[in-house]
């Protein structure tokens, strides 16, 4: 597999809190990538940082072996993302929503019409399209989210904590999904999440702490270095002796 995005020794602090320390790694062309770490571990900052929405203070990004430059349209229509907060306004019908932005991609509001009912049923989401968005439900409201962010096609889709906050069943339903639109569309999708289990089918993961790598390798390898049975044990191994060692500890 191609590298997608290679991170080299980045780091950013905000006053003298350093929120990201040294951190090293690359996402291949094409695989499910996450980012895990407890609240607080830098996941978002990451994030940001690879968007170029905030500045590191030191360390590179390359982005298909170039350096990133985040003013580049090529940039900004390779990577979609989808925070936490949703940017789409509570009042408007989600077509509404979804057309404006869907027109930027096709200049024309037929074509932006067809767009955007593509996207939506590739969500499975169709039946949403005449509700307000303020009335969806957190699982629902995921999935325009995801639609929205879609329209441009990316090579790269990053999913910020898409998981959280969802009842059992859209949580579920979300993996699915996600699951569905790499298929389709053989996209790299990077996630962060601290749910530990949910990571196991991503090809790689990357556990943060403080700030830094504490743990970078496909989810078999991690059980297996660790020998842990499960993802969860091999983080709470991790937390408590530290990545040297290989004894698991499980709860
Ligand atoms: P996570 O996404 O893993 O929960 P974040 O990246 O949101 O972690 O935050 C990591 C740390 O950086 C936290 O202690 C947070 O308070 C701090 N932080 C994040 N953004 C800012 C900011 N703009 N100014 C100051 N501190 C920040």
């Amino acid at each position: 597999m191609n590298e997608l995005i290679k991170v080299s020794h980045l780091s950013k602090a905000y006053k003298n809190h350093q929120v990201v320390k040294d951190l090293s790694f690359s996402i291949k062309q094409g695989e499910l990538f996450s980012i895990l770490g407890p609240n607080g571990a830098g996941k978002s900052t990451l994030i940001s940082l690879i968007l170029g929405l905030v500045k590191a203070d030191s360390g590179e990004i390359l982005v298909e072996g170039q350096p990133m430059d985040r003013q580049s349209i090529e940039y900004k229509s390779l990577i979609s993302v989808v925070f936490q907060e949703s940017i789409l306004d509570a009042e408007l019908s989600v077509k509404d929503n979804l057309l404006i932005r869907s027109y930027f991609y096709t200049n024309n509001w037929k074509k932006a019409e067809q767009l955007l009912k593509e996207k939506l049923a590739d969500v499975d989401g169709l039946y949403l399209l005449n509700k307000r968005y303020g009335v969806l439900s957190g699982g629902e409201r995921r999935k325009v989210d995801i639609a929205r962010a879609l329209l441009n096609t990316p090579k790269l889709l990053f999913l910020d904590e898409p998981t959280t906050g969802l009842d059992i069943i859209s949580r579920a339903n979300m993996w699915k999904l996600i699951h569905q639109l790499k298929e389709k569309y053989q996209m790299t999708i990077v996630l962060t999440t601290h749910y530990m289990e949910e990571a196991r089918d991503s090809s790689t993961i990357v556990m943060l702490e403080k700030g830094q790598v504490v743990a970078y390798d496909s989810p078999k390898e991690l059980k297996e270095t660790y020998h842990c049975l499960t993802l969860e044990d091999v983080f709470l191994t991790i937390m408590e002796k530290g990545s040297e060692q290989n004894e698991c500890i499980s709860i």
